[in-house]
């Protein structure tokens, strides 16, 4: 199989897979528990959040607060808007957003909130596009580092300061769900996920900057700080260690990869290009105009090669996403989106390009 849906879910590496396995062999305690099993177990959490910290800041900054484990994204998105303390004021977001943020900030304006979305399409400077639309009255700026249907970022530290030194009291929450490891991030508020980075489905984690307060959104027995109550997984959060650990983001290996689909496209004719300028390499999103990308993800299939419409969140309806970005509806109708990690090839991508062009060929007749 020629995995290219890797901003779907990635496979779980060998390291997590290992790490996971031992574990649940060998440090199975409950983290509450006062005896040695559930000491290990603490030990091997606290671990662990440095290692999510050290993620996150990737050598340069320097993050300092709470460290809380989600099961996903989701739960931390879910955790980080409807817990933090808006005081009823302005939320500063993005039409870009992915639903595990954009429906709570639906739900925040239908209690009351003012929100205020950008679009890329409207802004030739994005990032300062969303300062600018900061005021007194901005309790949040909400948005992310990394679009996962185009791959189009925002550089967070600078957009984090920027943001900051406009109005201090501002929240700032970065759904950093894509761009993890990948980009060094800051935020008040950041969340992650596991599954994006060659750890499990299942967990997440939740960075809370010191001094900001959340009410938690799990209640019960208190864990984490009475953050997020429920037994800590500690298999999938050794996982989790396990795989940030080993990741490397190989930003050359990427744009050769991206510059030889991108020469391979440009041989089919009537594509366009999705992905523009500011887009990390990894994601390519591209429409192949006549061509519904249904019919090209079955074609694709048949060749053993698994790509997405979008993103697979959105289940193959368009989501609202390309159109901010610019992207016609009959376009959005015929998106691809190639997604890579580091053991994707060149002659994998030579495949699908013969692939797409034999599509073309056969349905454009
Ligand atoms: N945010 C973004 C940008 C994502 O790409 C995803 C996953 N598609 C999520 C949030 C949700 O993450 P999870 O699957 O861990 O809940």
């Amino acid at each position: 199989m020629i995995y290219l849906d890797n901003a779907a879910t990635t496979k779980p590496c060998e390291e997590c897979r290992r790490a996971v396995a031992e574990t649940m062999e060998n440090t199975f305690g409950n983290a509450s528990s006062l005896h040695k099993a559930g000491t290990a177990s603490l030990m091997l959490i606290s671990r662990a959040r440095a290692a999510v910290l050290r993620g996150m800041s990737l050598g340069k900054t320097r993050l300092s607060g709470e460290v809380l484990f989600t099961s996903g994204a989701t739960e931390s998105n879910n955790t980080a808007l409807l817990g933090a303390n808006l005081r009823g004021g302005r939320i500063v977001t993005t039409a870009i957003e992915h639903p595990s943020q954009a429906r709570i900030i639906d739900k925040l304006e239908e209690r009351g909130h003012e929100v205020v979305r950008l679009s890329p399409k409207d802004h030739d400077d994005f990032e300062s596009a969303i300062v600018n639309a900061v005021d007194e009255k901005t309790a949040l700026v909400s948005c992310m580092a990394v679009n996962n249907e185009t791959g189009f970022c925002v550089d967070i530290r600078r957009l984090y300061n920027a943001v900051k030194a406009k109005n201090p009291k501002t929240l700032v929450h970065i759904d950093a769900v894509q761009g993890f490891l990948k980009m060094p991030l800051d935020g008040d508020l950041i969340s992650v996920s596991g599954h994006k980075i060659h750890a499990t489905k299942g967990i997440g984690a939740l960075y809370i900057k010191k001094g900001v307060t959340l009410s938690p959104l799990l209640l019960g027995g208190g864990q984490q700080k009475n953050l997020r109550s429920g037994t800590e997984p500690v298999e999938l959060i050794a996982g989790l260690e396990a795989a940030i650990n080993a990741y490397e983001y190989k930003r050359e290996l990427f744009e050769r990869l991206r510059a030889a689909l991108l020469g391979g496209l440009s041989e089919i004719p009537d594509i366009r290009i999705n992905s523009g300028e500011g887009c990390l390499p990894n994601i390519v999103n591209f429409s192949v105009r006549g061509v519904r990308s249904e019919i090209m993800l079955h074609s694709l299939e048949e060749a053993d090669i698994c790509v997405s419409s979008g993103s697979a969140c959105s289940k193959g309806k368009t989501s609202g996403v390309l159109s901010a970005f610019g992207v016609s509806d009959k376009d959005a109708d015929c998106a691809v989106r190639v997604s890579m990690c580091s053991d994707n090839t060149e002659e994998e991508i030579a495949l699908l390009c013969e692939k797409i062009a034999q599509t073309v060929k056969s349905v454009r007749r």
